[in-house]
């Protein structure tokens, strides 16, 4: 790795500082900015599986499981669509066009849709809170993830990922 603050090569690769400057390097260049584009994708992906589950099931006709109004789940299901569309901008743009913005953008919607599934979920008893929360948690976790890795790599005077000179 070149350090992008002095030019000097970095032999130690799970350097969170350069040994030469000492300044402290963007994590997107320590562990890839495609692994937080791709966390940003899969993370949406589970959103989409749970807003087509949650579509799906207020669009059903007859009682509604779990005794959730069927509103919500509708309301629920919405979010999640919108959230795969906005995760996968994102996480696509973070990839293709090195765009933090939409990434966050993106990110962020897949946090919200995740925190609306379990809230939603959790209205009613303790098992449908576990179905929520199953549903839910792995989207919080990943888009979370996703989240705080590209705050971390935030850097306002560099480029993102340029082409190492060697
Ligand atoms: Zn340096």
């Amino acid at each position: 790795m070149i350090c992008p603050y002095c030019g000097e090569k970095i032999d130690d690769a799970n350097a969170t500082h350069c040994p030469h400057c000492g300044q402290r390097l963007p994590l997107a260049r320590i562990i890839g900015l495609p692994l937080v584009g791709a966390l940003t994708i899969a993370s949406a992906s589970v959103s989409l599986f749970s807003g087509i589950l949650g579509i799906g099931i207020s669009l059903t006709p007859g009682p509604f499981p779990l005794g959730i109004p069927a509103g919500w789940i509708l309301f629920a299901g919405a979010i999640g669509l919108l959230a795969f569309v906005f995760g996968l901008i994102g996480g696509t743009a973070l990839l293709i066009w090195k765009r933090q913005d939409l990434a966050m953008l993106g990110a962020s919607w897949v946090l919200c849709s995740g925190l609306v599934t379990i809230l939603i979920f959790s209205l009613t008893d303790y098992f449908t809170l576990q179905v929520g929360v199953a549903l839910g948690l792995p989207v919080v976790t990943v888009s979370s993830m996703s989240l705080i890795l590209l705050f971390a790599s935030r850097n306002r005077d560099l480029p993102i990922l340029p082409k190492p000179p060697d």
